[in-house]
């Protein structure tokens, strides 16, 4: 942990020697939501005693000119800044703190770590309103009559005091009462009830709104008897409650791997604990969700994007009080506060979602881990396509691998094929060997997947007789053309432009080329008008309960083909489906992002996997233009295991992680010069700091240079392990910041970066 000069964390609980000086001279490092990597120091307010002001609570601060809620870190003795300058801290919003210390100490590493502001960090850690100042637990402003109002009131008011009689009546009948609902039920609010209040009949007082805690202990549905490798693997992650043990359950699509999650989080919640669980996206996996509640009767709290601030703030709180047996949310429910974790679950822990791409760059994979080593708890990763990362974990410590090798409930797996596009015509993108399989798998009465990694009609609009093509004005990149849109949109910076029908150059006519979903929907409609069609991809799927709906048509049967996007492969069980092509495998192929390839194999089989879960045995076609490609060779032949043996040996050999450590340092700005002349600075800058151990590779200019009329470029940082690398950082930032050239970018620094532009 860094460590401040002059500071020291206040203890938790009683008995501090500070204590007693509380509010006078004692110094409050806080933790404000600024994009500044540093604490700010105020005196502490006069009047309150110490443990009001222990670290994780939040405070009003005056900052600026503005009032805005801070975080407490630390209490100190000192500061550098003369005592006459110090600004007071407001009073505590909270009588407890918002963080319990674990969880503040969790977030101040990551701060740490990935080189965040921590004020930042922080924020990201709470729900909006809590950021706006909304108390934890939410008080409510209640009325009653007093002893002598109940006796009197009535007999000493006037009959014509109509409006004071009818409250007093009111208060008779319901003991207490706020004041809304005595002005629903008696047409008089708050003015005439503090006309009572100044004659002494009534009084308010403060309650906490709580929320009635559901105490049931999960009472279990009937579950399925588990399968040899099931039981291994729930027995194994139940021994292991209570200490910390990171567990990579490998099993393929369908093979019973959210079975053995609940089975493991029956017995976590019978001990009276919770469970975290985190999903790549919450939208696309509603029948995941399903699953938990009919399993268990325990209260779940779902975190995800979609919810408004009320409902995340109720999610929060129903997490940190305990209420919510279980917690399931994206990304950034890593940060959920709970009351008696005792398992961590990530699934699908290969998924990129699980890295932030921007902002606070964390992953939150890796934290899990962090977290569930400081709670003493275990943590279980699942996937059918492990990351690389965690591959090599179970390599060095091979008891924590946990594997599933065969379907559940009996299903085959499915069979993979190549079809080589260079020696196949076929219409718009689909090989005739693959139009002939759809038929096939269409007559037997069953559904057919069509993978296609790329939105829209065309990704290219060109002119044949003379090579010009449609570029965005602002990024290097194509622009995409949209079916039945006169637009012509940037996937990259989201810039329209009026689509044209002559070449701006030779005003030949120009066309579009290559396949998005849209023109796949276009072609599959024409030769397959009698079976009925669902796109599904962010463009088609843009409303809310669109993803619901369709694969309630997919689910009866009533859809027939199915052709979409990644959105597909995640997490839908699709058991009719018997026949996936995966319309175009080279994209991944020959990247020059060294995880591109491991991308690629496990969408293959992500992909693969939602073919043939029932008891009909699945077929996949992959079209592709170099069946040679040892990648694909490796994944034919071998399936997942063996590309990733080869992935990890090829690794090893050129020295990328999980075998080495990296950062990227990226800058951008309108100038086209500056982000290189700001990483040529930073490099004269590493070089005289002499931090040994880390090798700087660049500035180079990013894959794409110039994006939403940015130029970018980026400078990699190599190390053997991270702790060189973090020791360069720790002072580099530092002096980064102080750059002159920094002045004329944006930079950031991205720690693990899970994509290298
Ligand atoms: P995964 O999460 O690995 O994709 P699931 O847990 O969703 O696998 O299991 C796939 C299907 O098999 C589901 O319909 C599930 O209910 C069923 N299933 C899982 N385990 C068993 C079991 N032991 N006996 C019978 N059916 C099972
Ligand atoms: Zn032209
Ligand atoms: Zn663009």
């Amino acid at each position: 942990m860094r460590r401040r000069r002059g500071s020291t964390p206040l203890p938790q609980g009683e008995g501090s020697a500070r204590e007693a000086r509380a509010g006078e001279g004692v110094i409050l490092a806080i933790a404000i939501d600024a994009p500044l990597r540093r604490l700010f120091d105020y005196q502490a307010p006069a009047g309150v005693e110490a443990a009001a002001l222990r670290p994780g609570t939040r405070t009003w601060v005056p900052f600026g000119r503005r009032r805005v809620v801070g975080v407490i870190i630390e209490c100190r003795d000192t500061s550098s800044i003369p005592s006459a300058k110090l600004r007071n801290a407001h009073a505590p919003i909270d009588p407890e703190p918002t963080f319990d210390p674990g969880l503040l100490e969790l977030l101040r590493w990551s701060a740490d770590y990935y080189r965040h502001p921590v004020g930042e960090v922080i924020a990201a850690a709470m729900p909006a309103a809590l950021r706006q100042g909304t108390a934890v637990t939410p008080e409510e402003t209640l009325w009653r009559l007093t002893t002598f109002g109940r006796e009197q009131a009535l007999e000493q008011l006037g009959k014509r005091a109509v409006r004071l009689r009818s409250l007093i009546t009111a208060l008779h009948e319901t003991a207490e009462a706020t004041a809304q609902t005595l002005a629903d039920a008696t047409g008089n609010g708050s003015d005439v009830l503090r006309t009572l209040e100044a004659r002494g009949y009534v009084e308010r007082f403060i309650q906490a709104a709580t929320r009635t805690e559901d105490l049931s202990h999960g009472a279990v549905r009937p579950a399925p008897t588990l399968n040899d490798a099931q039981r291994h693997a729930v027995t194994s992650v139940c021994e292991s409650l209570g200490r910390f043990a990171t567990w990579l359950l490998h099993g393929v699509t369908g093979s019973g791997k959210t079975e053995v999650y609940l089975q493991a989080i029956a017995e976590v919640l019978g001990r009276g604990q919770q469970a975290l669980v985190l999903v790549p996206e919450i939208a696309l996996t509603p029948q995941l969700i399903a699953r938990f509640r009919d399993r268990f009767d325990a209260p779940l709290a779902i975190v995800h994007s979609g919810l408004s601030d009320g409902e995340r703030l109720t999610a929060w709180r129903d997490a940190r009080s305990g209420a919510a047996r279980i917690v399931i949310g994206t990304r950034s429910a890593i940060f959920a506060p709970l009351a008696k974790p005792g398992l961590i679950v990530i699934d699908e822990e290969h998924d990129v979602s699980f890295k932030q791409q921007e902002g606070f760059r964390y992953s939150a994979r890796d934290l899990a881990i962090v977290r569930a080593q400081r709670l003493g708890i275990p943590i279980v990763l699942g996937s059918a396509t492990p990351s690389l990362e965690s591959l090599a974990r179970t390599r060095r410590q091979p008891e924590t691998l946990l594997l599933l090798p065969q379907r559940a409930a009996d299903a085959q797996p499915p069979r993979l094929s190549l079809i080589d596009l260079r020696k196949h015509a076929g219409a718009q993108g689909i090989a005739t060997p693959a139009l002939l399989a759809m038929r096939r798998h269409l007559d037997a009465g069953n559904q057919v997947l069509l993978f296609l990694n790329r939105r829209g009609y065309a990704p290219v609009l060109f002119c044949p007789s003379c090579g010009w093509s449609a570029h965005c004005a602002r990024c290097d990149a194509h622009v995409t053309v949209h079916r039945g849109s006169s637009d012509l949109l940037c996937h990259h910076c989201g810039t329209q432009q009026r689509a044209i029908e002559k070449c701006p150059t030779c005003s030949e006519l120009v066309k579009p080329v290559g396949q998005g979903t849209e023109r796949i929907e276009e072609t599959i409609e024409q030769l397959f008008p009698g079976s009925p069609l669902a796109r599904i991809d962010r463009d088609s799927m843009r409303r809310k309960g669109e993803l619901e709906a369709t694969l309630a048509r997919i689910d009866s049967n009533e859809i027939r083909i199915l052709v979409g996007t990644q959105m597909l492969t995640k997490g839908h069980h699709f058991p009719n489906v018997t026949l996936v092509v995966v319309l175009n495998a080279d994209q991944g192929l020959f990247s020059t992002d060294f995880r591109a390839s491991e991308r690629l194999a496990q969408t293959i089989v992500q992909v693969a996997g939602r073919a043939g879960r029932a008891e009909r045995a699945g077929e996949v076609l992959i079209q592709t233009e170099y069946p040679d490609h040892p990648l694909l060779t490796l994944l034919l032949h071998g399936g997942y295991d063996a590309f990733a043996a080869g992935a990890l040996q090829e690794r090893e050999q050129s020295g990328w992680p999980p075998y080495t450590r990296i950062a990227l340092l990226r800058a951008e700005a309108t100038q086209r010069d500056a982000p290189r002349r700001f990483l040529e600075a930073a490099v004269s800058a590493a070089r005289e700091l002499s931090v040994r151990g880390v090798k700087l590779l660049g500035p180079a200019p990013a894959p794409m240079e110039r994006r939403a009329g940015r130029h970018r470029a980026q400078l990699l940082l190599h190390a053997a392990t991270h702790q060189p690398l973090q020791r360069l950082l720790g002072v580099w930032i530092p002096a980064l910041e102080a750059l002159p050239e920094a002045r004329h970018v944006r930079w950031s620094i991205d720690v693990d970066p899970a994509e290298l532009f």
